[in-house]
């Protein structure tokens, strides 16, 4: 029998949330945590896609300093010169992201970023990283076309449900040698609910059958079902929360004229005009707001460091289920959170399969290598059955 590989990345999926219940998905029998990289989905998944580093793909976080000249947000100077009531209405917000959206092809949210600063950023993802040519160095997409396979993929452009009946009606069919499903809901489940909220159960109670009904599907169209489950990173459910920008207002230097900042849910990075304000501000934030300053070593170390400092001069790092609010990604406290140390234990991702997992496939960052084995194997099993 031909095989077919299917591959699912469940954004979020968590080792200590499924990995020891033998009930999810029994017939992914082959299971591990999978270390993650430090950052979000908009770094995780290109090391998933590329096996590099952010320094070597260059995909860090949503959002980076603009380069000279201008990002995708250039042109939109006279934001600040609109009344602050209009410039946090939802009509303005609406608009801007059409616009935003006839820029760039990838994932991008405006959050709670002030919009007179969003000139100051810039967003590295403007293309398809689930895509040939849609990442900056090689991917597993262009392996996929190199290769000549007939495969299709999934991603949050598509409604999770609507995903999921079209990938089993392709395995129905069986013309695919991949069929590839990225899904961020329960993601999304998992930050508004916590890890044991009820619609995380549901979801993954899904995707534990969705697994057996693919493998039912494929062996219908004559093909061996190869399953994989992977994720980018687990979850962390919040204990508490820390006002990082209140604890800066008080300082007598000041966001916009003596340093620039952005502030993601976990981190809050700094690119100073001044020496003054970057020692005014790594002093007035340290242990008390539940975090540490990320030495060069330690963003070296993550894979992060950056000879532009593109993502931040300085980076304060929350400790593991400190939530920041506000930030610019919200307002509001959320249930669950990452983008913590990767080496929390409720950090790493899964890698689930029906096939044997090599010893050293232990890091995010080696899940394309291990594919791309799958496809060699896939390759010569092919060419001896078909
Ligand atoms: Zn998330």
């Amino acid at each position: 029998m031909k095989p077919v590989m299917v591959v699912v990345l469940v954004d979020a999926l968590g080792w200590s949330l499924v990995g020891h219940d033998a009930a999810f998905a029994p017939v992914l029998a082959e299971r591990r945590p999978l270390a993650t990289v430090l950052g979000f989905s908009s770094g995780a998944l290109p090391t998933a896609f590329t096996g590099k580093l952010a320094r070597e793909h260059g995909r860090w976080l949503m959002y980076r300093r603009a380069p000279e000249g201008g990002g995708v947000f250039r042109g939109l100077e006279w934001l600040r010169w609109l009344p602050a009531r209009l410039r946090q209405s939802w009509r303005l917000t609406q608009w801007l992201t059409a616009q935003v959206a006839r820029r760039v092809r990838g994932y991008f949210n405006l959050y709670e970023v002030p919009r007179e600063e969003l000139p100051a950023f810039d967003l590295p993802e403007q293309s398809d990283i689930f895509a040939p040519g849609g990442l900056p160095c090689d991917s597993l997409w262009d392996s996929l076309e190199r290769r000549k396979l007939a495969w299709q993929g999934w991603n949050w452009r598509t409604s999770e449900p609507e995903a999921r009946a079209q990938a089993l009606a392709a395995l129905e069919r069986g013309g695919h040698d991949l069929v590839f499903v990225y899904s961020a809901v329960l993601d999304a489940r998992l930050h508004h609910e916590g890890t044991q909220g009820a619609g995380v159960r549901t979801n993954v109670a899904e995707w534990s059958r969705w697994f057996g009904d693919a493998a039912d599907a494929a062996r219908r169209a004559g093909r061996e079902p190869w399953l994989y489950l992977c994720s980018d990173h687990g979850m962390v459910d919040v204990t508490r929360t820390v006002d990082v920008m209140r604890a800066l207002e008080a300082l007598p230097v000041a966001r916009g004229r003596d340093y620039l900042a952005f502030f993601d849910s976990t981190m809050a990075r700094f690119w100073w005009h001044t020496p003054a304000a970057r020692e005014a501000v790594r002093a007035a934030l340290g242990p008390a707001q539940h975090g540490r300053w990320l030495a060069p070593q330690d963003l070296a170390e993550a894979g992060a460091d950056f000879a532009d400092h593109r993502y931040g001069d300085d980076v304060f790092l929350l400790d593991p289920g400190v939530l920041m609010v506000p930030s610019y990604m919200g307002r509001a406290p959320l249930a669950a959170m990452h983008g913590y140390d990767p080496t929390h234990p409720d950090m790493p991702g899964v890698l689930m399969s029906n096939r044997p997992l090599p010893p050293a496939t232990t890091h995010l960052s080696h899940l394309r290598a291990f594919l791309e084995q799958e496809l060699d194997a896939l390759s010569a099993a092919g060419s001896g059955a078909a």
